[in-house]
């Protein structure tokens, strides 16, 4: 299998699985009780967050385990419209986040939270000016992605945290696939509430994390112990959030070389797609972006046909996010930048891993321009 659907998750490394191990085993104690066992789970619980802290810059109590990134992002708007109770609040947010944003959003919406999304350029990118134009008094947060999960494209989050920093408002951003990728330090960037997830580094599925500036107004979406500091009820998962730790530990030290690898596979790999297809567009590529993505629009051509050709030759790809797989709708990150629904329905994410080879995407390039030849013959002769 030639697996190219690493923004979809990552496969759990080696180091991580065996840090994992003793805590379904002989340290299996629930970091909340007082007894040996206990004190042993708690102290890997601190010790996973204190790594944690470290490759973002924060300190250890300003990171809130979650369930997954999802409950992260929750968290972070929900909480933050509940600390705000009572008032009448505003959110900005783009019209390109991750659904668990911008379904929360809606959902806040419908109990009347004011809502504004924020368009992107034709290369996928928030303009600051726009966030700066769309505050109101009643705004008391502004989420905006580090990372778009189907094209890579980064945002200008530093531009938007020195709005928000100005103006006094929090400012979130959902960083689940920007972390590991680029650096994330949360002091150079001014974030007040960052989401990440394990899943995507080569850790667990099923653990987050929200990191929450000190002081900052965030009140609790899950209520029912007074675990993560009172911000997030629930036995925590040690054995998965020990081994998040270690999966963003080994991000964090192998983060430059990977980068530098992955970003040349991938733009070789595009052009060798541009030199042997016809009407190819590179979405976001103008843009400065994570390493790994590739997100290719075929036209003429059904990306759901072009995936099946793939995972028949054993590559796996995707037409975009995993969560939207299925869904009849075109991609809205796609209709966001500009492309036609057709467009945005022939739309394929490739996203490199680090074990991902050059041999790997010399066979990629072959199969796909012989999907596409053949893809578009029979829709001209159809
Ligand atoms: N945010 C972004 C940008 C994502 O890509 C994803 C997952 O694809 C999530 C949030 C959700 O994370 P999780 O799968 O841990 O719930």
């Amino acid at each position: 299998m030639i697996y190219l659907d690493h923004n979809a998750t990552t496969p759990i490394s080696p180091p991580v699985l065996q840090t994992m191990m003793p805590f379904f085993q002989e340290n299996f104690g629930n970091a909340s009780s007082f007894c040996r066992a206990g004190r042993i789970a708690r102290a890997g619980l601190e010790e996973a967050r204190a790594c944690i802290a470290a490759v973002i810059r924060s300190s250890p109590e300003e990171i809130v385990f979650t369930g997954s990134g999802t409950e992260a992002d929750n968290l972070a708007i929900r909480g933050v419209c509940r600390a705000f109770c009572g008032r009448r609040c505003h959110i900005v947010t783009s019209s390109i986040e991750h659904h668990a944003v911008l379904k929360t959003c809606e959902d806040l919406e419908e109990q009347g939270t004011a809502v504004t999304r924020l368009p992107v350029d034709s290369r996928g990118v928030v303009d600051p000016d726009q966030v700066l134009q769309s505050l109101t008094p009643d705004t008391v947060l502004i989420s905006i992605m580090a990372a778009n999960n189907e094209t890579g494209v980064l945002q200008p989050i530093e531009a938007i945290s020195g709005i928000a920093r100005s103006r006094g408002i929090l400012f979130h951003t959902d960083a689940v696939q920007a972390f590991g990728k680029v650096p994330v330090n949360v002091d150079d960037l001014d974030i007040d509430l960052m989401t990440l997830s394990a899943h995507k580094i080569y850790g667990p599925k099923g653990v987050g994390a929200l990191y929450v500036r000190k002081g900052s107004a965030i009140a609790p979406v899950l209520t029912g112990g007074s675990h993560e500091r009172g911000k997030r009820a629930g036995t925590e998962n040690i054995a998965a959030i020990a081994g998040f730790a270690k999966a963003a530990e080994l991000a964090g030290k192998n983060l430059a070389e990977d980068a530098v690898n992955m970003a040349a596979l991938r733009d070789a790999f595009e052009e060798q797609v541009m030199q042997r297809i016809a009407q190819v567009r590179v979405n976001g590529r103008d843009a400065p972006r994570v390493p790994n993505t590739s997100s290719m629009s075929f036209a003429s051509v059904d990306g759901e046909s072009i995936l099946l050709h793939l995972d028949l030759k054993g590559i796996c790809a995707s037409t975009g996010s995993a969560c939207a797989t299925g869904s009849a709708q075109p991609s809205h990150v796609m209709r966001a930048m500009g492309l036609s629904p057709m467009d945005a329905q022939s739309t394929i994410r490739f996203s490199l891993g680090r074990d991902t080879s050059q041999g790997d995407l010399d066979f990629t390039v072959r199969v796909l321009a012989d999907a596409i030849s053949k893809l578009r013959h029979i829709s001209s002769t159809a």
